[in-house]
């Protein structure tokens, strides 16, 4: 099964760019149908509201189920104080992950520890700057860390070269392909840290999701290495996940 691990879903409300404004999803579902991608994983839009951005991606996810996964966004500074309860109830709504991006606020424990209990994979933008990796991934070695862009949507290869070599030394951190254009990152990413560390990933919608899988098949890899890209460490990371946050879910009923 083919996974699209980082698609963006929703309206922001920021209006600043037009990941920010809106992430209309009609093209997408065309395009990824036709290149046989099964299951995508969608995000909010930058917001600075994520508990309503995250109401309204549910609503979405509700219309394209079991096709869209839905993972909750929450903004580390503005929603100190509160990101248990956030979290929570991105749980309560079936979303399987938090998105972290550090063009808002790098994660702080309360969303690392909040992660960690709830059993949510940390879909992270470092940015540009991978430093904070070495700070999260050591700290919390249960919480699987999933760095966007491997570590630059901007192609900043000094922090794509240091994001190949966090998936070496971190068991606990992984990668997406989305937007990545120096492909030879990725080459060496699965050289040295194996196909078990990188996901398929398009940026959808503003990126076409058939071109970006296109790179997965130009790395060729034997097929069993391809479809652990193409979907399988997806699959196990959200499967782990649902069963973790089933539990989380039942917890949080409780505890209302
Ligand atoms: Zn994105």
């Amino acid at each position: 099964m083919i996974v699209d691990f980082h698609c963006h879903a929703g309206t922001g409300d920021r209006l600043t760019s037009p990941w920010t404004t809106r992430a209309p999803l009609s093209s997408y579902l065309r395009r990824a149908a036709a290149a046989g991608i099964q299951r995508t994983v969608v995000l909010p839009a930058g917001h600075n509201d994520y508990a309503a951005a995250n109401e309204e991606l549910a609503r979405i996810v509700a219309q394209h189920r079991p096709r869209l996964i839905g993972f909750g966004g929450v903004h580390a500074e503005q929603d100190a104080g509160r990101v248990q309860e956030i979290l929570l109830r991105a749980v309560e709504l079936g979303f399987r992950g938090v998105k972290v991006h550090c063009a808002d606020a790098r994660p702080t424990r309360e969303v690392c520890d909040a992660a960690r209990d709830l059993g949510l994979p940390v879909l992270m933008d470092v940015t540009g700057k991978p430093s904070v990796i070495d700070l999260v991934a050591p700290e919390y070695p249960m919480v699987i860390f999933i760095i966007a862009h491997l570590g630059s949507f901007v192609d900043d290869w000094r922090a794509q070269q240091q994001v190949v070599d966090q998936l070496v030394r971190y068991a606990n951190v992984y990668a997406d392909t989305s937007g990545v254009r120096r492909f030879d990152y990725l080459l060496q990413a699965i050289r040295r840290a194996g196909a078990g560390k990188l996901l398929f990933g398009s940026d959808g919608p503003w990126l076409h999701p058939a071109v970006e899988l296109h790179k997965i098949r130009m790395l060729k890899l034997p097929i069993e290495a391809e479809s652990l890209v193409a979907g399988g460490n997806a699959l196990r990371i959200l499967k782990k996940a649902s069963l973790v946050s089933e539990k989380s879910a039942h917890r949080a009923a409780a505890w209302r």
